[in-house]
């Protein structure tokens, strides 16, 4: 396999729109994720905690009202399925708002989304009706009606649709405040058959909304592209690759990158499309660091329950969000849980899917002390060794690890350095 030593030059750094404030809101977001993997059900769950606990309250019991509708449904081993994954929103230093996405499959899939819209300055979690008075209500069932029927006339010709698009507070109650606009959602199953989605300009509707509008993020170029360091790998050195899922994270990934650049080693990185967008400068240190960027999915929805347009969603997008970052596109795939079958190795086009070769089950133990002396114990040349960068464990661990593999004789390499130089190498 064919490896990178170059960056492109187009490489951006994203700096935050207008001043530094939105960042400050980020700063402060958390993301809560638990995982489980056990004979009768696969859990991945990710969702924001923030220090607004009048919002923490709604988004914690919408958590556990979902999982606790997903729990009593179990009856066998199954190996049924629930997800949580979300998205992020800003508005100023004033407006943050989060989108989860929730889904179950107990033999069925079921989905779901729910917002949360927070107002900093009157420390309330606002409703639709709190943004937008009868008239702009009127106004936003219009936009949205024009806007379906030029899309596809003929979908709209349904009652569900007729009754979902009518101006009534409950339709247009799953929005999102953007920095232009609002962003609405519509499960599937509501207007469509699909998952549907309607963004309104903040003037869009009459009387315009009283948001303050932002300058779209702006892109400079970054100076420090030919900085990159220079690798040098001796294939007759033991070497293994050290890899991250299900981050990045905002807590914990920057210390295990500060640990791979103070010990000139590199490890390989299997995010996912939901938290790229979120982090997109700890994306770019990844790749300027010489580090390897590979997919986890956008979502981390067990690949071979869903249906083949639902797999290529789940790659296709996170290779969009990635290379919007890096002006990469990864060449690895993780498939979450690490399932796949035929239908998974088709949609990959060509990309390797990545295993692992030693499982150190660090979100199950949440134990530095046990994940170092775990690897230090077992590990072998050639290893590929798995790894979440989205716990403080995991985190305190890589920072023992990586200069004690070094001390060792080992090589720290990307997954695809490993395989191009080493012997057992694809
Ligand atoms: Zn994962």
């Amino acid at each position: 396999m064919k490896i990178r030593y170059f960056v492109c030059p187009f490489l951006i750094l994203c700096l935050c729109s207008g001043c530094g404030h939105n960042e400050d809101i980020r700063m402060q977001e958390q993301t809560v994720v638990s995982m489980t993997k056990n004979p009768q059900y696969l859990e991945s769950m990710q969702y924001p905690q923030t220090p607004y606990s009048k919002l923490n309250q709604e988004i914690q019991k919408a958590v556990h009202d979902w999982q606790g509708s997903f729990l009593l449904q179990l009856h066998a081993i199954h190996q049924y399925e629930n997800n949580i994954y979300y998205e992020a929103f800003y508005n100023g230093d004033r407006y943050v708002s989060y989108a989860l996405h929730m889904y179950h499959n107990t033999g069925k899939s079921q989905e779901d989304i729910k917002t949360f819209v927070y107002d900093k300055q009157e420390d309330a979690v606002l409703r639709i009706d709190n943004v937008l008075d009868e008239k702009q209500l009127q106004s936003l069932a219009t936009y949205a009606d024009a806007y379906f029927k030029k899309q596809d006339l003929q979908a709209c010709n349904t009652n569900r649709y007729r009754s979902h698009i009518s101006a009534a507070i409950s339709n247009y109650e799953r929005f999102v405040v953007t920095n232009d606009g609002l962003l609405f959602y519509f499960p599937a199953n509501v207007l469509f058959d699909n998952e549907t989605e309607l963004f309104v300009r903040f003037d869009a509707l009459q009387p315009p909304l009283a948001f303050e509008k932002e300058t779209a993020s702006t892109y400079v170029p970054y100076g420090d592209i030919l900085n990159e360091p220079t690798k040098h790998i001796d294939p007759q050195k033991p070497m293994l690759a050290l890899t991250f899922d299900d981050g990045p994270s905002n807590q914990y990934t920057a210390s295990i990158l500060d640990a791979l650049k103070d010990n000139q080693a590199s490890a390989t990185f299997f995010v996912l499309g939901s938290n790229a967008a979120r982090n997109p400068a700890l994306l770019q240190r990844m790749v300027l660091e010489g580090n390897e960027i590979g997919n986890h999915t956008y979502s981390h929805k067990q690949l071979t329950t869903l249906s083949k347009g639902r797999i290529e969603e789940e790659i296709v997008a996170t290779q969009e969000s990635i290379f919007n970052i890096t002006h990469l596109y990864p060449d690895l795939i993780r498939p979450p849980y690490g399932s796949k079958n035929d239908m998974v190795l088709q949609c990959a086009q060509g990309k390797q899917l990545v295993a692992w070769t030693m499982d150190t089950q660090d979100w199950k133990y949440r134990d530095a002390k046990r994940i170092v002396s775990y690897v230090e114990e077992n590990v072998k040349d050639g290893d590929i060794i798995l790894m979440h960068d989205v716990y403080a464990t995991t985190a305190q661990a890589a920072t023992i690890l990586i200069p004690l593999l070094k001390d060792l004789g080992y090589q720290l390499v990307t997954v695809s350095e490993l395989y191009a130089y080493h012997p057992n190498g694809l």
